[in-house]
C-alpha cells in the first residue's frame, strides 16, 4: 500500500497579495477582521512600476512612477499585461507602452533596458520583493507565504507565471485565488449562503466584470468580461487634455505636448482633479510649471462626469455581456460587488445602481477589497480560521467501504486540491471477477454512518486466489473539486472508473454536523470498527486453515483437532459473537495450530493466512 501524504504541516503566518496592474498590497487576517499592511507613511497602495534609473539605482513604487514620464523607457508599469504571454500573443501591446519590448527565447517578451533585458516574471518579482517587504515591516516579522490573486480570466501560462515572480521574490504562493473571488470574500460573501455575485472591477488601465455562483461553499465564475483598456487612466487622461488646453502656449518653447516635465506634472494634477470629484461637486486646480506656463481652473464634477461618460456606458455593455453569458437576467443577480479604485467615482456607483437595480456593497475600500479577501483565503490555508468552510480543500474525508462495512479514508479531510492519493487493494473470496467499489464521503469509521457518493463495479480481474489480485484504486481530485475514482487491476489492465462532485448538495452545517458526529462517536465507532477487524480477521483464519489443511498431509488426530478449532471459530462467527469473544476463538485456533509440531503445517497456515489477509 502505498500513500502520499496530502497535506503539508501549514505555515502559521500566510499573507493575501493583490499584485494590481496600477497598484499592489499585501493584507492579512487579524481575528475576525483582515487589514491591508502600510508602508512607513501608511500608505498601503504601492504602484506597480519598476524604474531602472541611469544613475544605477532599481526604483519601485511610488519613486518609480514619479519618473514615468522623465525616464519614459526606463520606467516599466502595467507589467501584468506582459506576464505569461508570449509576444505573438501580446498582439500591439507592445506600441502602447513606452518602454522597448524585445522577444527572447520561445517568444518571450522582454523588457529591453540599456545592456540588459528583464523578463515579465522578474520585474513581476521586484514588485512583490517591495510588498513583502512592506509587509514585513508592517508585521514585524518575516514574511515567507501569500496567496496572490489574478484576473478570473488568467490562463494556466498566466498564473505560472505569477507564481514564478513569486518564487523569485522569496515567497512561496501558496494559492492562486481569483481576484473577484477575493473580492466577494472581501464582502462577507464567504460561501455559507447560495447565490450569484456580480463583481464590478475597474482598476487604473483594465476593466474586468466576472459574475460568480456560490454553491455550498464552491465559488465558480459563470462568466467574464471586460475592457483591457479602460480605466482610471482613461479619465485622467480627459482631465488632462482639459488642462494642457488651458495651458498658454509660451512663445518660443517647444510645444507643452513633448515636454515629459509638462506631462508628467499634468497627469498627477488630472489624476488628483478627478480623486478630489469623486467627494466634492467641483475642484480648483493651480498647477505653476514656471517658465512652461501655469494653468487656474475650475473643473465641475457635472462636467466631469459628461467626460467620462461614454466610457462608463462601455463598462455597462461588458456588465450586460457577462450576465447574459452566464444564462441569467439582471434581477437574477443577488449582491454587486465593487472592486478597483475607479469605482470610487459617483456616477461610476450611481449607473450601476440604475441597471441592477440593487445597491451595490460598499462597506469595503474598493481598491484594497482584493488583498483583504486574499488574506481571508491565506488565514485558512494557514490554518487559522476554524468557522469557515475553506475553499479549495476537502471538507470532509473519502475513502471506499471495504469487507465487512468499514470505510477505509483514502484523502483526508482538509487535504488542499488538487491532490491524488493511490492504494492497493485485492479480492476477499477465490476466483473473484468483479469487485464492487462503492464511494463514501464522512469521518465515520463504517460506511452506514458517512455520505455514500457512487458505486461503480470493476469487472475483467483475473480468476485467482482471494488476495492475489492487485487491484490499485485512485482518488484524484481535480482543482475544481471534481473527484475521479479509478480502480485497475493491475495485471490485466482492466479498468473502471467513476466521476464525482463531492461538495454538491452538502452544506456547510451539514459538514459541520458530520464533523462533530465523528467527534461525539469516536469511542462508539472505534468499538465498531474494531468489531469489523476481528470479524474480518476470524473469517480470514477459518478459510487459511482450511486451505492449508488441504495442503498439508497431517495425521488424523492432529487433522481433528485442527478441524475443532476451525468449527469452534466458525461457530462464533455464524452466531454473531462480540469481538472479545471473536478475539478468544482467533487465539484458540492459532494456540492449536502452533501446538502442531510440524513445520509443514505451520508453513502452509503461515502461507495461506498471508494471502488471506492481503485480500479484503
Ligand atoms: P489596479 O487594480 O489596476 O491595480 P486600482 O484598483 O488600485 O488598480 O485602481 C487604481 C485607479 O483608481 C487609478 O486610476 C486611481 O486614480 C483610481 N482612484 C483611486 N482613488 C480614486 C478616487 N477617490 N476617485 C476616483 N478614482 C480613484
Ligand atoms: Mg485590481
Amino acid at each position: 500500500m502505498s500513500s502520499e501524504a496530502a497535506t503539508p504541516a501549514s505555515p502559521r503566518l500566510v499573507v493575501g497579495i493583490d499584485l494590481g496592474t496600477t497598484n499592489s498590497l499585501a493584507a492579512i487576517r487579524a481575528g475576525k477582521g483582515a487589514r491591508v499592511l502600510r508602508d512607513a507613511d501608511g500608505e498601503p497602495l504601492i504602484p506597480s512600476v519598476v524604474c531602472f534609473h541611469p544613475d544605477g539605482r532599481t526604483l519601485v513604487g511610488r519613486e518609480a512612477k514619479a519618473e514615468r514620464l522623465t525616464h519614459p523607457d526606463r520606467t516599466v508599469f502595467s507589467i501584468k499585461r506582459l506576464i505569461g504571454r508570449s509576444v505573438h500573443e501580446l498582439g500591439d501591446e507592445p506600441k502602447r507602452l513606452p518602454y522597448p519590448i524585445v522577444a527572447g527565447e520561445r517568444d518571450l517578451p522582454r523588457v529591453r533596458v540599456g545592456e540588459r533585458q528583464w523578463s515579465p516574471e522578474e520585474i513581476s518579482a521586484l514588485i512583490l520583493q517591495r510588498v513583502k517587504q512592506t509587509a514585513e515591516q508592517a508585521l514585524g516579522q518575516p514574511v515567507q507565504h501569500a496567496v496572490v490573486t489574478v484576473p478570473a480570466w488568467f490562463d494556466d501560462a498566466q498564473r505560472q507565471a505569477t507564481k514564478d515572480a513569486a518564487a523569485l521574490a522569496g515567497l512561496d504562493c501558496l494559492r492562486i485565488l481569483n481576484e473577484p473571488t477575493a473580492a466577494a470574500l472581501a464582502y462577507g460573501i464567504d460561501g455559507s449562503k447560495d447565490g450569484t455575485a456580480l463583481v464590478y472591477d475597474l482598476g487604473g488601465g483594465t476593466f474586468d466584470v466576472s459574475i460568480l455562483r456560490i454553491d455550498d461553499g464552491v465559488f465558480r465564475v459563470l462568466s467574464t468580461s471586460g475592457d483591457t483598456h479602460l480605466g482610471g487612466d482613461d479619465f485622467d487622461e480627459l482631465l488632462g487634455q482639459r488642462i494642457l488646453a488651458a495651458l498658454p502656449r509660451v512663445a518660443g518653447k517647444a510645444g507643452a505636448l513633448e515636454d515629459p516635465y509638462v506631462l508628467q506634472a499634468v497627469r498627477k494634477a488630472a489624476e488628483s482633479l478627478k480623486i478630489k470629484l469623486s467627494s466634492a461637486e467641483r475642484a480648483d486646480l493651480q498647477l505653476d510649471l514656471g517658465a512652461r506656463g501655469a494653468v487656474t481652473l475650475t473643473v465641475t464634477r457635472a462636467e466631469f462626469e459628461a467626460a467620462i461618460a461614454p466610457l462608463v456606458q462601455r463598462t455597462l455593455d461588458c456588465v450586460q455581456r457577462a450576465v447574459k453569458d452566464a444564462g441569467l437576467r439582471l434581477e437574477q443577480i443577488d449582491d454587486v460587488v465593487l472592486v478597483g479604485g475607479s469605482t470610487r467615482v459617483p456616477m461610476v456607483r450611481a449607473r450601476l445602481r440604475g441597471m441592477l437595480g440593487k445597491e451595490p456593497h460598499t462597506g469595503v475600500d474598493p481598491d484594497l477589497a482584493v488583498a483583504l479577501g486574499a488574506s481571508i483565503q491565506a488565514d485558512v490555508l494557514a490554518g487559522n480560521d476554524r468557522s469557515l468552510l475553506p475553499l479549495d480543500v476537502i471538507p470532509l474525508s473519502l475513502g471506499i467501504e471495504t469487507l465487512g462495512g468499514a470505510v477505509q479514508k483514502l484523502i483526508l479531510r482538509n487535504s488542499t486540491i488538487p491532490t491524488s492519493v493511490t492504494e492497493e487493494f485485492s479480492t476477499g473470496v477465490d476466483n473473484q471477477t468483479a469487485v464492487d467499489l462503492n464511494v463514501f464521503q464522512g469521518e465515520r469509521e463504517l460506511a452506514k454512518d458517512c455520505r455514500r457518493l457512487g458505486h461503480f463495479k470493476l469487472r475483467g480481474i483475473p480468476p485467482l486466489p482471494a488476495g492475489l489480485p492487485r487491484i490499485a484504486v485512485t482518488f484524484l481530485v481535480d482543482a475544481d473539486g471534481v473527484l475521479r475514482v479509478t480502480a485497475r487491476e493491475q495485471r490485466t489492465g482492466a479498468e473502471a472508473s467513476i466521476q464525482i462532485v463531492p461538495s454538491f448538495g452538502l452544506t456547510r452545517d451539514e459538514v459541520r454536523r458530520m464533523m462533530l458526529d465523528s467527534i461525539e462517536n469516536a469511542q462508539a465507532d472505534y468499538v465498531a470498527r474494531e468489531a469489523i477487524d476481528v470479524r474480518n480477521k476470524a473469517e480470514a483464519m477459518v478459510r487459511g486453515t482450511q486451505k492449508a489443511l488441504a495442503l498439508a498431509e497431517l495425521p488424523p488426530d492432529q487433522t481433528y483437532a485442527v478441524q475443532k478449532a476451525v468449527k469452534a471459530l466458525g461457530k462464533l462467527l455464524a452466531a454473531n459473537a462480540d469481538a472479545a469473544a471473536l478475539k478468544q476463538g482467533c487465539d484458540d485456533l492459532t494456540k492449536v495450530t502452533a501446538t502442531i509440531a510440524d513445520d509443514v503445517i505451520s508453513a502452509a497456515v503461515a502461507k495461506a493466512l498471508r494471502e488471506e489477509q492481503q485480500g479484503s
